[in-house]
């Protein structure tokens, strides 16, 4: 099964993907994770990505897709993945959504893990990771509002949408990721028998 987790900032994005690579045994593809292993390792990807995470600001989207593509294609992706932090931009979205179509391969779901502005601040200032920063936090919800939000009309559109209610424990939440896509699964199996 192939889904995207869109979230802000702040929305526990990290634990229910954790969770939920674990229940469909896919691979887990986080596109921060990617980045901040590049900026460890030094690579060119690394250095470019490197002033626009800082500042939190999204890195280009060339950048961007061309790691996700090379990702893609390994093996270990062929029956599934999560896709965490990507696509982030309608740019990115309709170019993965060309990139499956050329592989012949689909989306199955994407996710949204809905939780409001003020609980998400709430959340930061419990947290320490080095760009959770108060300004620079402030900079990556705004940046989630205008550049990602307008993902969740595009998919909605594509009928792929499930929005989820990311208040409560880590486990009533993941009991509505797994309804999600249990939902998903009931939709690929119609699809099916629908073809043959
Ligand atoms: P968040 O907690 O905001 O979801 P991530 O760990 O997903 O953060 O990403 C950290 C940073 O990496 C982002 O603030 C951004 O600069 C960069 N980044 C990650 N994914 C993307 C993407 N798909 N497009 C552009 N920039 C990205």
């Amino acid at each position: 099964m192939r889904i995207v987790l869109i979230g802000p900032p702040g929305a526990g994005k990290g634990t229910q993907c954790q969770r939920l690579v674990e229940y469909l045994d896919i691979p887990h593809l986080s596109t921060g994770e990617m980045l901040r292993q590049a900026v460890l390792d030094k690579s060119r990807e690394g250095q470019q990505a490197a002033s626009y995470m800082e500042s939190g600001q999204l890195v280009p989207d060339e950048l961007i897709v061309g790691m996700i593509s090379k990702r893609l294609m390994r093996p270990d992706c062929r029956s599934g993945c999560l896709l965490d932090g990507f696509p982030r931009t309608l740019r990115q979205a309709a170019t993965l959504d060309e990139f499956l179509e050329r592989q012949a391969m689909t989306l199955d779901g994407v996710i949204e893990l809905s939780v409001p502005r003020d609980e998400l601040v709430r959340r930061m200032q419990h947290r320490k990771r080095e760009d959770d920063d108060p300004e620079i936090f402030a900079r990556r919800i705004a940046s989630f509002e205008r550049q990602t939000a307008p993902l969740l009309d595009y998919y909605a559109r594509q009928k792929k949408l499930v929005s989820i209610d990311g208040l409560g424990s880590a486990d009533e939440i993941f009991g509505r990721v797994q309804a999600a896509i249990d939902g998903f699964a009931a939709r690929q199996r119609q699809a099916d028998d629908d073809q043959g």
